[in-house]
Parts: structure tokens; C-alpha cells; sequence
């Protein structure tokens, strides 16, 4: 799960942000984040812990931007930014993403790029709440317009606007087919 490490400004966004957390544990899901305290990812973490999930963090060694977790789990501490996001992808049999900000759209954008070469194939689904993530749906549907991906990149991710809809989906969606990789852009 990526998610934001402040919490925004709206209940909505903590309301959800537990509701996923209590979803993947009652799913028998492990979840796998990056290893905060502090904001949303703290908020999904202890909803998931509370309700008897297994919680794997991965932070960078003396980061001193979040607080890190002392109750997971497992946690493991990295060496950098890069090896976090390596770590958590490897481990991931799926990606859902909540609302957040940079490092939210960072690990997104890696994960898709990923994807569309295929080196990442599990499914990605965006929860939109109050539309969160229809500016960055619009950017990418531009990039596909104007032939910078192909339309087909859309399906690398689905977005869904209720917490309930966020493992049915990731469990009904196929994994990124390889021939994919051959799309041109036409
Ligand atoms: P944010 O959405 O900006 O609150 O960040 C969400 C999470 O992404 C936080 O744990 C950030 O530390 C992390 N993050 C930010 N930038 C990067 C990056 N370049 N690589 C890996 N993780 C990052």
C-alpha cells in the first residue's frame, strides 16, 4: 500500500485509510508499507495490526522524515529510498494506492512504469476518494490522446472510489500480459 504520511485535512481520507487496513486483515492479506507511524500509512497499519494482520514495514535507516512503526510485524531497515520502493514491489502480490502526496505519486509512477515494461505485472488500483486521483487519471489519458502511450496503458491500473471495492478488484483483475510489452504507439 502506498498512502500519504500526513493524513490530509478531510475525515474522509482516515476513514478509509482504516477501513482498507481492516478490509486486508479480515481478507488474510499481509500488508506491506513503508513502515511509518505517521499519517495515513500509520492509520492502515494499526487498523490491519488491530484486526490480526501481518504488517511488513520497509523505511530507510535514520530517517528522521517519519516516525517509524515499533509495533509490526516485521520491519526492515534500508539503506535508501530506492531500496524501500525495491523492497516493497518485490513483495507486493499487488499495489493499491490511497490518496497522498509526492512520495504517494512517485512510488505510483515508478510501479506503472514498471508495468508498462513489464517488469511489475500484479494489478495496481487507485482508491479515488472525493476524486483524489482524477487529475492524475486526466494527465494520463492526455499522455494516451497524444500518442505518447498507447490506450491500452490505461488498463495498467483501475480506479475505484469505495474502500469495499479495493481487494475484489485487486483479486479480479489479470496479471499484465508480456505481449504488451510489443504495444507501439500508433
Ligand atoms: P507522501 O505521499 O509524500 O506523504 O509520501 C508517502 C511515502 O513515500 C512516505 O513514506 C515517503 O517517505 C515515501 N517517499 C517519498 N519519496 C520517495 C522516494 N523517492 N522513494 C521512496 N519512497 C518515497
Amino acid at each position: 500500500v502506498y498512502c500519504g504520511s500526513r493524513s490530509g485535512d478531510l475525515p474522509d481520507y482516515t476513514t478509509v485509510a482504516h477501513h482498507l487496513g481492516t478490509e486486508l486483515a479480515r481478507a488474510g492479506f499481509s500488508l506491506v508499507y513503508g513502515g511509518s507511524e505517521v499519517g495515513l500509512m500509520g492509520i492502515v497499519a494499526n487498523a490491519a495490526l488491530q484486526n490480526g494482520a501481518e504488517v511488513i514495514g520497509v523505511i530507510p535507516k535514520r530517517f528522521s522524515a517519519e516516525i517509524v512503526h515499533e509495533a509490526l510485524t516485521e520491519l526492515y531497515l534500508v539503506d535508501t529510498m530506492h531500496q524501500r520502493k525495491q523492497q516493497m514491489i518485490e513483495n507486493s502480490d499487488g499495489i493499491i494506492a490511497l490518496p497522498g502526496g509526492s512520495g504517494t505519486f512517485e512510488e505510483l509512477m515508478e510501479a506503472l512504469t514498471w508495468k508498462r515494461l513489464t517488469l511489475y505485472r500484479n494489478p495496481i488500483v487507485l482508491l479515488n476518494t472525493r476524486g483524489y486521483f482524477e487529475a492524475f487519471q486526466a494527465m494520463m489519458v492526455q499522455a494516451s490522446n497524444e500518442r505518447f502511450m498507447h490506450s491500452e496503458h490505461l488498463r495498467m491500473w483501475t480506479t475505484v472510489s469505495r474502500p469495499s471495492e479495493l481487494i475484489p478488484t485487486l483479486i479480479q483483475t489479470d496479471d499484465w500480459d508480456s505481449e504488451r510489452l510489443d504495444l507501439v504507439v500508433q
